[in-house]
């Protein structure tokens, strides 16, 4: 799982492919700047993905 922090404070966090695509379309909405998928995987970290929630059944 990955995880970006925009310099204005925004983050988010997905698979490669989902990140890429919500940094794409922030820095867009938000800041006019088009980005490529290796900008954003360089400064793209490594998070542990979330803890599995316990079984609701
Ligand atoms: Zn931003």
């Amino acid at each position: 799982m990955k995880e970006v922090t925009c310099i204005c404070g925004w983050t988010c966090r997905g698979t490669e492919d989902e990140v890429v695509a919500q940094v794409m379309a922030h820095g867009r909405d938000a800041h006019g700047i088009e980005s490529t998928r290796e900008e954003i995987l360089a400064i793209a970290v490594e998070v542990p993905p979330p803890p599995a929630s316990p079984a609701a059944d």
